[in-house]
């Protein structure tokens, strides 16, 4: 039996925040890791490069059933924390587009940072050890792996969520809520390609895979002005996998082709200035050529714009500001880069992150119904959250 004063499981980008903070109060931190290395989610983010956080968070680039909780976290760990640590080990950043800021020595040196904060902080990690049962009585939880038993009287929950199951990612965090009588919001994957049907495949899609473009794509009231990319299966790029965290099965989406422009007065404008022009050859001024081609052919007309009848352009301008498909699903967790849902964050304190009904429990990253926009968002979230929990363990 090991006897410590916190145990985390989980050292991914949350559980080593967590056990940094908690270690440098003097606490005895024992991490357990089921893979053979910490952080493998941080080493494969960004591509490779990790957007470790995002310059512009507020609590507004956050779903969740209770969206005013991540406000006290954020609040009392910003970018600008994560920031000040980097600069503190010699790493620098570059911004890359809407406040996404990228590490320029890449992912493993913000792994190998927080690693050499937590040998500072005397914390031990244990990787290898997946963590099979956990009990708790007299006040104290007992861990169990296939190795060893550990006990203390603080636990932190970090396993993150379900999202790419290759790597070993897994809803472990939900049975162990539930075991407490905590209530959980299903885990449902997020920022995820969406996928169609074969004949909306075959009708808009066929060809075009690989074409990218600015868009803007709606659902449920909620819009995203980014690129868009064709795929083999259906639609994803920046716009969609944003989108997707507000779609639900059977939702349509609204894909703006030319969010710059009225579609409908810049037509009328082309067919009286060019009449001889053609369609398609005016059309790829404003879209890729292959797509032009496509809407050509779906409101069949192929010929010089002056041919162009009211319906048609009627048909063609409500295509290029509101092009409305429903997705047949998304690719699922096995692509998702998040998992939206966690914990309840009703159960728990959004100051401490502490189960509410539980002593000395904690909950905290992905595995807590927090999930961020595209941007660098979820590392932020799992940053302050690990962080809050650290401030809070044994008090
Ligand atoms: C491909 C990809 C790219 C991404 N890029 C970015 C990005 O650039 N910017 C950004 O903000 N977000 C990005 N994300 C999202 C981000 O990685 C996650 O939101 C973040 O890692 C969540 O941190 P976490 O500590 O809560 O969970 P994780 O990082 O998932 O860590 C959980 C850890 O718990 C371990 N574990 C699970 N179950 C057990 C168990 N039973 N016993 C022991 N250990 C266990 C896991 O092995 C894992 O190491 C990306 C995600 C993916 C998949």
């Amino acid at each position: 039996m090991n006897t410590t004063d916190v145990v985390i499981i989980g050292a991914g980008a949350a559980g080593l925040m967590c056990a940094i903070e908690a270690g440098k109060r003097g606490l005895r931190v024992t991490v357990l890791e089921k893979a053979d290395k910490p952080g493998r989610k941080i080493l494969i983010s960004g591509g490779g490069r990790c957007n470790f956080t995002n310059l512009h968070t507020t609590p507004d680039n956050y779903l969740s059933d209770n969206p005013h909780f991540c406000k006290s976290a954020l609040a009392r760990y910003t970018p600008w924390h994560f920031i000040g640590l980097m600069s503190a080990h010699g790493l620098s950043y570059t911004e890359k587009t809407l406040g996404q800021l990228f590490c320029d020595q890449k992912a493993p040196a913000i792994v190998a940072m927080l690693l050499d904060e937590c040998a500072r902080a005397g914390v031990r990690i244990r990787c290898g050890e997946q963590v099979r049962e956990i009990d708790w009585q007299d006040g104290r939880y007992t861990v169990k792996t296939a190795d060893a038993h550990y006990r203390a009287a603080n636990l932190v929950v970090a396993t993150g969520g379900p999202s790419i199951p290759k790597m070993g990612a897994t809803d472990f965090s939900q049975s162990v809520a539930k075991r407490f009588g905590l209530h959980t919001i299903p885990f449902r994957p997020a920022l995820v390609p969406l996928v169609f049907s074969d004949q909306d495949k075959a009708r808009w899609f066929a060809g075009l895979s690989g074409i990218a473009l600015p868009v803007t794509a709606s659902c449920n009231g909620v819009s995203f002005h980014e690129n868009m990319l064709v795929t083999h299966r259906g639609l994803s790029g920046p716009a969609i996998l944003q989108i997707s965290s507000f779609w639900r099965k059977g939702d349509p989406l609204s894909i703006d082709l030319l969010p710059a422009h009225n579609a409908a007065e810049l037509l009328n404008q082309a067919r009286e200035q060019h009449p001889e022009r053609h369609l398609h050859n005016w059309l790829s001024e404003y879209l890729p050529s292959r797509l032009a081609q496509r809407l050509c052919e779906v409101i069949s007309l192929q010929g010089p714009l002056k041919q162009l009848s009211p319906r048609q352009l009627t048909n063609l301008a409500g295509l290029l500001n509101g092009w409305t498909l429903t997705p047949s699903g998304t690719e699922g967790m096995r692509t998702a880069e998040v998992s939206a849902g966690g914990v309840d964050c009703n159960e728990l304190s959004s100051k401490t992150l502490a189960a509410r009904k539980q002593p000395g429990l904690y909950f905290i990253g992905e595995a807590v119904d927090v999930t961020g926009h595209l941007g660098g968002f979820n590392f932020q979230w799992a940053w302050a959250s690990g962080w809050c929990a650290g401030q809070a363990l044994g008090l």
